[in-house]
């Protein structure tokens, strides 16, 4: 090993609203600056500069209803690519020698599925190189090129975290840093419980469970890629010094070092689920495989499922589950197109809904959690219409003008309430 690949490695993330218009990324370059003028070999992966992915998408809207997914990743990746090089161009300007690469040239292999491709590689020969010339590399995230097909390809809305984890993993960096616009993971999401409290630690376990319930301070696919390369991530704000969240194998709290244990660690929302009842499904073998293989072929995923016991008289069930909103009108059509085979009597459809989750690894080992959790919602006047739950999760479904009241009583009712306000420091949260 040479004397230049001893420097420690860093990875380092910017979220879009660090890096919103000029003066940020110069202020963002200061920041990668001191890292590695302390000695650390950087790699930053950058998100497109504030809404630039959302008005892209618009502008494709504009122009043709329909885009093809090929030429859509073309157009969404040049987001990343403006603000990788004008990143370069500032640390340049501070003494620094950076180089910024697409997706592509940083060697982020994947699947070809336009839109929501998954990384299968990296390549990062032209990154090794770099660092060992000692230049800051800047890598365009949420981008890679398709080993099948070549073509440029995106890996989902929010997925710059998982270029970031997965070129850590890679390139052998023990932490991968992500910065945005918040202090760390909150038990909340601070811009609808001012009483959220940053969470100075996390297990990936309840990372997951909280991202995959709605929370988007990180993107699911790079925590899942964390707890696999065993990746430590650090979640900090671009806009203060505070020493943010750190996401690893086990939490303080379950090495059974901290004072007191919390039994909940934090709270997710999510509006963007739409629910789906179907009313009088004959209550006989099979008949639950035939509705679900339907919804199955349409490609959509469920994420709740509940069935009832059927009525006596009737022999008849209802049975409602819960579909990405965006899928809802397929999920719809697919059904009422089978109706005859399936035979049910009816179906409702709601998109005026929401899901609140409590998330902690607490409540394997502590019974009244759910309990503690209904009364705070039967207080604020709440009503529940599905619940779920998994070893270290309870979900509800309530409706979705009542998500904010049921976040913020039960975030009082688990004790997670802090002194002072969050600071959101920018981000139109859109
Ligand atoms: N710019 C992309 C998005 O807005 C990716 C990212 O920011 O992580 O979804
Ligand atoms: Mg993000």
């Amino acid at each position: 090993m040479s004397e230049q690949q001893a420097r420690p490695r860093i990875v380092q993330k910017f979220g879009g609203s660090s890096v919103a218009d000029a003066e940020s990324i110069k202020r963002v370059a200061r920041r990668i600056a001191e890292a590695r003028r302390s000695g650390s070999d950087v790699v930053v992966v950058i998100s497109a500069m504030g809404d630039t992915t959302d008005d892209l998408m618009d502008l494709a809207l504009q122009v043709s209803p329909q885009p093809r997914p090929r030429e859509l990743d073309m157009l969404l990746t040049t987001g990343e690519r403006q603000s990788a090089a004008l990143l370069a161009m500032a640390l340049n300007d501070l003494g620094l020698e950076a180089l910024s690469y697409t997706g592509s040239q940083a060697g982020v292999i994947t699947t070809a599925t336009h839109g929501n491709a998954r990384i299968i590689d990296i390549t990062p020969g032209r990154i090794e190189k770099s660092l060992d010339k000692g230049a800051v590399v800047i890598v365009a995230g949420f981008q890679g090129v398709s080993q099948t097909t070549k073509d440029v390809t995106t890996l989902g809305r929010g997925a710059s975290d998982t270029t970031a984890v997965a070129l850590a993993a890679a390139l052998g960096a023990p932490v991968c840093e992500i910065y945005s616009d918040v202090d760390g993971v909150f038990t909340a999401d601070p811009r609808v419980v001012p009483g959220a409290r940053q969470i100075p630690q996390i297990s990936y376990d309840e990372m997951l469970e909280l991202a995959s319930c709605g929370a988007k301070v990180l993107h699911l696919r790079c925590v899942e890629y964390a707890r696999r390369e065993d990746v430590t991530v650090h979640v900090r704000s671009s806009f203060s010094t505070k020493p943010g969240t750190v996401v690893t194998g086990l939490a303080d709290h379950q090495k059974g070092n901290a004072m007191e244990e919390a039994i909940i660690s934090g709270l997710a929302h999510d509006r963007s689920e739409a629910k789906i009842t179907v009313v009088g499904v004959p209550d006989k073998v099979g008949e639950a495989a035939r509705l679900f293989e339907v919804i199955a072929g349409a490609e959509i995923n469920i994420d709740m499922i509940v069935q009832n016991v059927s009525e006596a008289d009737t022999g008849d069930t209802d049975i409602t589950f819960t579909v990405p909103m965006s899928d809802g009108k397929k999920a719809v059509d697919a059904l009422n197109a089978a109706q005859p085979e399936i035979g049910f009597a009816d179906l409702r459809y709601d998109d005026q809904i929401g899901k609140v989750s409590v998330v902690g690894v607490g409540m394997r080992t502590h019974p009244g959690v759910a309990a503690k959790f209904f009364c705070a919602l039967a207080e604020a006047g709440v009503n529940i219409q599905m619940i779920s739950t998994s070893e270290i999760r309870i979900s509800v479904v309530v409706s979705a003008d009542d998500v904010d009241t049921a976040l913020r009583s039960a975030h009082t009712a688990f004790g997670l309430d802090a002194q002072e306000e969050a600071v959101v420091y920018a981000g139109t949260g859109r």
